[in-house]
């Protein structure tokens, strides 16, 4: 691999699209805010690599983004301050910190990522997606199924595990998971078979509240177990 495409490798590892063509940078930034890339020893402007890979030449004057999604480093948005002027001009550095949407930041709110990491991610303050998150009323602790799990569940006699949590319908557990109210029984049947349930899923077991994943079963279960009695004991009048 030439040296030009090795640093240009690098640069696009660094980076993540931004739609519309905008292109974010994902790795270093120096006190000023410009995004910069450490390779064979020295530093390099990203948005100067931008520009090469545009152009295939370097600027002459100071790489900068012509387009106003902050922090851009697009090699399409890309241009040299000694042929195109910079747009607005602050007195700023010229990569100035991304100013992420708060839609940006809801979506990994949505994903569970804690405040931190989201700050780290969109290069924002976490106090701000703190107040986004109240806004959302997403909790700061990501709650698992596993925790809910066992907030809302005691073991029974007889081997059984009894739902002590919300029912839906007056008989059907129920519980919140991934933003939709939701079967328990259904969650813990295809964790434990490994596939989707079909049908409804209610305990074989008899014992009215238990969600033990192994006494649970789906219509496919029970329909094998109807021919399997039936193959026994024969085909019982309807
Ligand atoms: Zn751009
Ligand atoms: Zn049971």
């Amino acid at each position: 691999m030439s040296t030009r495409n090795a640093i240009e490798d690098l640069f696009r590892r660094r980076t993540r699209p931004a739609g519309d063509g905008h292109l974010n940078w994902t790795g270093y930034r120096n006190k000023k805010g410009t995004a910069t890339l450490h390779w064979n020893g020295s530093n390099h402007s990203a948005l100067r690599i931008a520009y090469r890979i545009r152009t295939g030449s370097d600027p002459i004057g100071y790489a900068h983004a012509t387009c106003e999604h902050p922090g851009c480093v697009a090699p399409k948005h890309a241009a040299d301050s000694a042929v195109t002027p910079r747009r607005g001009h602050h007195t700023g550095p010229i990569n100035r910190q991304p100013n992420s949407s708060d839609d940006q930041v809801k979506a990994l709110l949505r994903e569970e990522l804690s405040d931190r990491q989201i700050g780290k991610r969109l290069r924002t303050s976490p106090k701000r997606v703190a107040a986004l998150r109240a806004e959302l009323g997403i909790p700061s602790r990501p709650v698992t199924f596993e925790g809910r799990w066992d907030a809302n569940t005691e073991p029974a006699d007889g081997g059984h595990i009894r739902w002590t949590g919300r029912f839906r319908a007056g008989s059907n557990p129920a519980i919140a998971h991934e933003g939709r109210d939701t079967s328990p029984r259904r969650i813990a049947f295809e964790r434990l078979h490994g596939r989707p349930a079909v049908g409804r899923v209610l305990p074989g077991c008899g014992y009215g509240p238990c969600v033990r994943p192994e006494h649970l079963e789906d219509q496919p279960m029970r329909d094998q177990l109807a021919s399997q009695y039936a193959a026994i004991f024969g085909e019982v009048a309807a």
